[in-house]
């Protein structure tokens, strides 16, 4: 890092050079430092002159980093801590600096093909998986059937029918890649001939249809973890698409939904769920029945139990599955009018609401506050 060119020096650009003028001195000197225009002892030279301009070019390009440099120099800017050309040697190095400065204009090919053929990660795959909501609290051990590749039995993996064998990509003499030239640049694509494979299969085995693999089913043992919740995703590595010559295969996500549960809802870790309960259990007070996930629990209400009030079981939700404790079971009181009465009950009804009016408001604590607020908003 010692004995630094300024950057204003190494594009040959004033201090107050617009931007268009060090993209322009960039390019110029990013030209003529070029390795097709440089080959021999000069190589060598040459391209330790482009890594000085193209970093010189990062920074001032830079409004921000232009900035820092202007006011504190070198000091101002590392350039190490971007990666950039740092690792990059010979023509790979050089190839991918011109794809980044000079893709937009020859609206040019980037990235991938680096002397061989095109590796590629294989796809990954996605498995909805529904459970119930107690394999969801209670963790499950699934078997899923899912796609699996195998190589081909009648050709061997070579995807070339029996007795036949690929030839060598013509196109690209079997490299996967080829160089384009354009104007003073020469810039590696795949083989489209060949799409990176290096061989053409001029008669394709008829059981693979030339991929050399061919598509099974295979079963595989996922643990489902407690706690689990609607939306979450397991991954199971490998188990996705295999990748092209010789890369990694994809990953298999698990996406779970949960179906629908008959009484309770699910919220994180809370579960709800609705009690009905008689009117005159609401009004009397009594040890009812819930359910939790677990089995029946009792509770108790007391005397003048209002219709939509809520307990809390502590500790009956679920256990999420980066929790410490389990969530709590809210159940939710709907008190339940009685339907279909006999004229004898009637009657008991008619007497009860004349003994209660008798008895003034004082039975009634939401109609007295709901008749108060009306002669509040109404009759003021
Ligand atoms: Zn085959
Ligand atoms: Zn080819």
């Amino acid at each position: 890092m010692a004995n630094k060119r300024d950057y204003y020096e190494v594009l040959g650009v004033p201090k107050n050079a617009s931007e268009d003028e060090i993209k322009k001195a960039y390019r110029k000197l990013a030209m003529k430092y070029h390795p097709d225009r440089n080959q021999g002892d000069a190589a060598k030279a040459a391209e330790e002159k482009f890594k000085e301009a193209k970093e010189a070019y990062e920074m001032l390009s830079d409004s921000g980093k232009r900035a820092a440099y202007d006011q504190y120099g070198h000091a101002g800017v590392d350039p190490n801590l971007r990666g950039g050309m740092g690792g990059a040697e010979g023509f790979g190095g050089f190839a991918e600096a011109f794809g980044d400065i000079f893709g937009d204009m020859f609206g040019g090919q980037r990235g991938g093909a680096r002397g061989g053929r095109q590796v590629y990660r294989g796809s990954d795959l996605s498995y909805a998986m529904e459970i119930t909501l107690e394999e969801a609290a209670n963790g499950k051990d699934a078997q899923i059937r899912i796609p699996s590749w195998d190589n081909c039995e009648t050709c061997h993996g070579s995807g070339a029918k029996p007795g036949t064998s690929p030839k060598t990509c013509g196109t690209c003499n079997g490299s996967g890649v080829v160089q384009m030239r354009q104007g003073f640049f020469s810039v590696q694509q795949t083989c489209p001939h060949c799409r990176g494979t290096g061989k053409i299969i001029t008669e394709p085995c008829v059981t693979c249809h030339g991929q050399g693999k061919v598509k099974r089913q295979k079963t595989l043992e996922v643990k489902i973890p407690a706690g689990i919740d609607d939306g979450m995703r397991i991954r199971s590595t490998g188990n996705g698409e295999p990748g092209t010559n010789g890369g990694p295969p994809g990953d298999l996500y698990i996406e779970i939904r949960t179906k629908k549960h008959e009484i309770f809802a699910r919220d994180g870790d809370d579960l709800h769920c609705e009690v009905p309960v008689s009117f005159i259990t609401a009004a009397l007070g009594g040890e009812i029945e819930v359910p939790t996930l677990a089995g029946k629990a009792a509770i108790d209400i007391p005397e003048g139990t209002q219709a939509g009030k809520q307990f809390r079981l502590r500790g009956k939700g679920i256990k999420g599955l980066r929790a410490s404790y389990p969530g709590d079971l809210y159940c939710h009181i709907v008190v339940e009018t009685p339907v279909k009465l006999t004229e004898y009950q009637r009657k008991l009804l008619r007497d009860l609401e004349e003994s209660l009016k008798k008895g003034g408001a004082k039975h009634s604590p939401s109609t007295e506050s709901w008749t108060e607020r009306l002669k509040r908003s109404f009759f003021s």
